[in-house]
């Protein structure tokens, strides 16, 4: 049983008005542990104490900024076993993968402890010899960072690590299903030496009212956000009111297009991760799979002998691939979708229904085939394991099938053709795309979303610029 107050300018602390709530197992719907419920009251203490650390931390040299950085990543290594048995119990995903999101959290922590150093600002010729133009970059201030519960670790150092190198401080609201582990990670942001109110942590059930009193204050001047596409529009509202700027990373609904001269066994074997890795809860998560109409029996053969032998169930006990849904609304989501498509006239491959395993949410893996526009699994995110498959007869309709949807994030494509790869890869309207690659993520890349999937850039030498301002100074000689 792990317990966490808040953490507040330094100090853990109790919430002002006392409360508490407890974390469960998605596996075995027992409790894991407990963590304080911020009020309002607490989110304006932390917000006042970042913005106290604020001056300190960004007059810092970078260099220094970045050792406290590469302290934290060292940490997280050591106890990498201890933060991914954490995850596993709060979230369900199972213990490998929650030790493949440690490593993938730690990466940008040391990517960015690199890249603090490198925030290099430019100089300009000027239109007149006695005049210069400088071009500064300068830490946005105080960072209000809100992330989801389906990478408890990777969501919080992805956005934490670049602002904090830029120097701005930050104060972070986890998701309520996933407290611990954040609880855990500010730890050892704690133990690496950062300064008091440099990074705080709000956890709480109340997500409005956290959220209301991050957006509604003046001191915050960035508002960085993972999560779905529904909040992240509500809080782009609120952020207008202060015109804070805002970095949102949201939904995805990722279509997988499989060419007639792809390598089948490659393709149904990447679709399989792509689709399954965290149960399905994954925003670059296949969603949609496109198969050339030629090859879409015998893909769908494959995927599904694939899938046939995944194993479900707790994500601590050795050998399982794929852990519980979050909770019983994604389960029931899941039916839903399922249950549509089916009544539409999708055919149930393997899977289809409840897994009847103690205590958790758990789905059958499911692939389905003869998957049409008209069926929820093929407009929105289902986030959980159903893997629908429709067929294409050309590239251009392919294409149209891919872009017909208001999200943007990720889009896989599998072919050996150079020149298709190219094209289909230029016309996709996706930040990300996997050409026979699907694990695009890395911490030096960019990630994030076209049209509704969000708005910025995470990752690589693009995820800082989201905490920097940029300063013009005109400077005349006397
Ligand atoms: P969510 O939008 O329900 O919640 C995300 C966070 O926002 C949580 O911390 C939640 O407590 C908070 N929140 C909810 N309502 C709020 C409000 N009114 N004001 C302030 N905060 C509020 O999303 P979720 O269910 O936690 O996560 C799943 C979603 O996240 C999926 O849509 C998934 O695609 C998306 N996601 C996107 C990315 C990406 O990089 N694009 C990565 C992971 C997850």
């Amino acid at each position: 049983m792990k317990r966490y107050p808040l953490y507040i300018d330094g100090k853990w602390t109790e919430s002002k008005n006392g409360s508490t709530f407890e974390v469960l197992n998605p596996a075995t719907g027992e409790v894991v542990g407990e963590t304080a419920d911020a009020s309002e009251e607490d989110v304006k203490e932390a917000v006042e104490a970042a913005h106290r650390a604020f001056p300190e931390w960004s007059a810092r040299p970078a260099k220094e900024r970045a050792e406290v950085l590469h302290r934290v990543y060292e940490s997280m290594l050591k106890h990498r076993d201890e933060l991914a048995e954490c995850m596993t119990l709060e979230q369900g995903k199972p213990l490998a993968e929650a030790r493949g999101e440690v490593q993938y959290a730690a990466d940008f922590i040391e990517w960015y402890a690199e890249e603090a150093k490198r925030v290099y600002g430019e100089t300009i010729p000027a239109s007149a010899s006695h005049k210069r133009i400088w071009v500064l970059k300068q830490p946005v201030g105080v960072v209000a960072a809100i992330t989801p519960w389906n990478f408890p670790a990777a969501m919080i150092t992805r956005k934490v690590a670049p602002a904090l190198a830029a120097g701005c401080t930050v104060v972070v609201k986890p998701a309520a299903q996933t407290p611990l582990t954040a609880g855990m990670l500010m730890e050892l942001f704690e133990e690496a030496g950062l300064p008091a109110g440099t990074f705080n942590l709000i956890t709480g059930t109340r997500p409005k009212e956290i959220g209301d009193a991050l957006l509604g204050d003046t001191r915050v001047q960035k508002l960085t956000f993972t999560g779905s596409t529904e909040v992240g529009k509500l809080l782009m509202k609120q952020a207008a009111d202060t015109v804070k700027r805002v970095s949102l990373e949201l939904g995805g609904h990722a279509p997988f297009l499989i060419f007639e001269d792809a390598d089948l066994e490659t393709a149904a074997r990447e679709v399989a991760a792509s689709k399954f890795r965290n149960a399905g809860q994954t925003c670059v998560c296949t969603n949609r799979i496109y198969v050339h109409e030629r090859i879409r029996e015998p893909f769908a053969k494959q995927l599904a002998d694939h899938v046939r032998q995944l194993k479900v169930g707790n994500g601590m006990e050795e050998g399982v691939e794929i852990g519980p849904l979050i909770d019983d609304r994604a389960l029931e989501k899941v039916e839903h979708h399922v249950r549509d498509a089916v009544e539409k006239g999708a055919q149930v491959v393997t899977g289809g229904k409840r897994l009847d395993l103690p205590g958790g949410c758990y789905y059958e893996p499911t692939v389905l085939t003869g998957a049409t526009e008209d069926m929820l699994v093929q407009q929105e995110e289902t986030f959980g394991p159903v893997a629908p498959i429709q067929s294409f007869q050309t590239e251009k309709e392919a294409l149209h099938k891919a872009n017909s949807t208001p999200y943007g994030l990720a889009a896989y494509l599998y072919t050996r053709d150079l020149s298709r790869a190219i094209r289909v890869s230029e016309g996709l309207e996706y930040g990300i795309v996997g050409v026979n690659d699907g694990k695009p993520s890395a911490a030096q890349a960019p990630f994030g979303g076209f049209k509704e999937s969000g708005l910025g850039r995470e990752g690589g030498k693009y995820g800082i610029e989201e905490f920097l301002e940029t300063k013009y100074v005109s400077v005349a000689l006397t």
